[in-house]
């Protein structure tokens, strides 16, 4: 008879800019997303679809399940050691209390750092091992954008990654690492992890080329019956880790020669690709003025994207370079979603819906963030626990407020997020269509819900406090040479 496999989960995760003048701690994991034991919603966040799934496993009969801590801090910076040493012990106890164990199935991110700890999953993961020894399976999904250690390497049966920038596939990354770790436990397949560092730090966008084609290679390689599952570390460049930068997993069904083979043929493919990954960028004053000159044809708004003013990067989500830029060019019809600033919703709520106030708001965590801005506003709409969808997954923006001034409409939030959805404007009564300009903040998850809407995309790499330049970003955990800061750091390679 089929033994039933006993499964332990949790889901621990955010993204730590270690520049940013934000800091993390317990308050900030418990505000966005903390849910204990046996308390996970029914829907998925980013980095918990793991619950869902097995929980739907359970009531088939397929599993038995242990469902533990599930916790997301919205990114930021550093976490402060007490909050990484309470949440390492909560997931560790909870470890211990499980019982006999056959799988360990963790939602991570992956470009977690403290004060005391530069590799939080490792440490994690590594601790999760000593605690049940090596016969335990243990299976990770991870984002992308994070640094992938030794730690994990070697502590982990199966790592799973989404493969998508938007992560559109962050149920799927969920399922296939639950899948594997499963039929790793029925002793169907032996997982072999084979890895290369690409030695590079770009960003690798998958909505556009030739990221979207390289994506879809690496799809079709997973059908071949060596290979399990191949996934791409993009790198996080706002964390100082001596892990940053570019990785690629491939896991063999006992292939080890084949699985390093194929891992470093296509981290070499990667890295000759490097310089056309990342989308062209134009500065702030240029994006406003092509933005200009292209909605003069255009009957569809302009979409303009301030890439690294992204809450989704650890930054506060506050710069008001891009909208003083609109004003002093006098642009009507422009939408904005959104400014981060809780005490202007406050005062909006306080002043209620139709009413006109003066306020001011954003430009207020850092001094490259451009200046607050002062308006006599309309308060068009006010909304308490706003929130955008993002795939299955629902994202709060806290209360929010849209406000009115000299043919702009912002929408101001208190719970920092970036702009996953045009939920975000429908939310707040905009309607996207009668607008002719857009500006949103993030890098690219906007991209598939605004895309339909728009008819062009302007990338607007605003210098503010975002490290955007790997060049010139002060690492000094980084010791190993990767490009663009070396120039081919595969010398012995090529
Ligand atoms: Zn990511």
């Amino acid at each position: 008879m089929k033994t039933i496999p006993r499964i332990y989960c949790a889901s621990i995760a955010t993204e730590t800019n270690t520049f940013s003048p934000l800091k993390t701690d317990l308050k900030n994991f418990k505000e966005t997303f903390y849910a204990k034991p046996n308390h996970h919603p029914n829907t998925p966040t980013l980095c918990s679809a793991i619950f869902p799934i097995l929980r739907k496993k359970k009531k088939k009969g397929e599993i038995k399940l242990v469902e533990g801590t599930a916790t997301w801090a919205e990114p930021g910076g550093l976490i402060n050691s007490k909050t990484w040493n309470f949440l390492k012990k909560e997931i560790l106890s909870e470890v211990k209390k499980a019982g006999k164990l056959d799988i360990v199935i963790l939602g991570l991110h992956g470009a977690m750092i403290s004060n005391n700890c530069v590799d939080c999953e490792g440490d994690l993961i590594k601790n999760i091992r000593n605690i049940l020894g090596p016969k335990v399976i243990i299976g990770v999904t991870f984002d992308p954008h994070s640094h992938f250690s030794k730690k994990c390497e070697v502590n982990a049966d199966i790592i799973t990654v989404f493969k998508e920038f938007p992560h559109t596939d962050f149920v799927k990354t969920a399922k296939d690492c639950i899948d594997l770790s499963i039929k790793t436990f029925d002793k169907i397949i032996k997982p072999t992890i084979s890895t290369f560092d690409v030695k590079m730090m770009t960003i690798l966008p998958t909505s556009k080329e030739p990221m979207r084609s390289f994506v879809d290679k690496i799809k079709n390689l997973e059908k071949n019956k060596k290979v399990l599952s191949i996934s791409i570390i993009h790198g996080f460049m706002a964390g100082d880790s001596p892990d940053l930068g570019a990785k690629i997993i491939v896991i063999s069904n006992d292939h080890k020669k084949f699985g390093n083979k194929l891992s470093s043929q296509l981290g070499m493919e990667l890295f000759s690709l490097r310089k056309n990954l990342a989308p062209k960028t134009f500065s702030a004053n240029a994006s406003i003025l092509k933005a200009k000159k292209l909605s003069q044809k255009s009957k569809k708004p302009i979409l303009i994207a301030d890439i690294w003013d992204n809450p989704g990067g650890g930054v506060a989500g506050d710069s008001t370079i891009l909208i003083n830029k609109a004003i002093s060019m006098k642009l009507k019809k422009v939408a904005v979603g959104s400014i981060w600033d809780p005490v202007a919703v406050n005062i909006c709520h306080a002043a209620g819906e139709k009413s006109i106030i003066d306020l001011r708001f954003g430009g207020k965590i850092s001094s490259s963030t451009g200046i607050p801005i002062d308006k006599k506003v309309l308060v068009k709409k006010i909304k308490r626990n706003a929130f955008q969808k993002f795939g299955t997954s629902y994202v709060p923006m806290g209360d929010s407020a849209c406000i009115s001034f000299d043919g702009i409409e912002v929408v101001l939030n208190s719970n920092r997020c970036q702009t996953f959805s045009t939920d975000l404007f429908s939310e707040l009564g905009i309607n996207i269509s009668n607008k002719k300009y857009l500006i949103i903040k993030s890098t690219n998850h906007f991209y598939n819900s605004f895309s339909p809407h728009v008819s062009t995309i302007i990338y607007s790499s605003v210098n503010g406090i975002y490290p955007n330049n790997p060049k010139k970003n002060k690492y000094t955990k980084l010791i190993r040479k990767i490009w663009p800061i070396t120039k081919n750091p595969h010398v012995f390679y090529i």
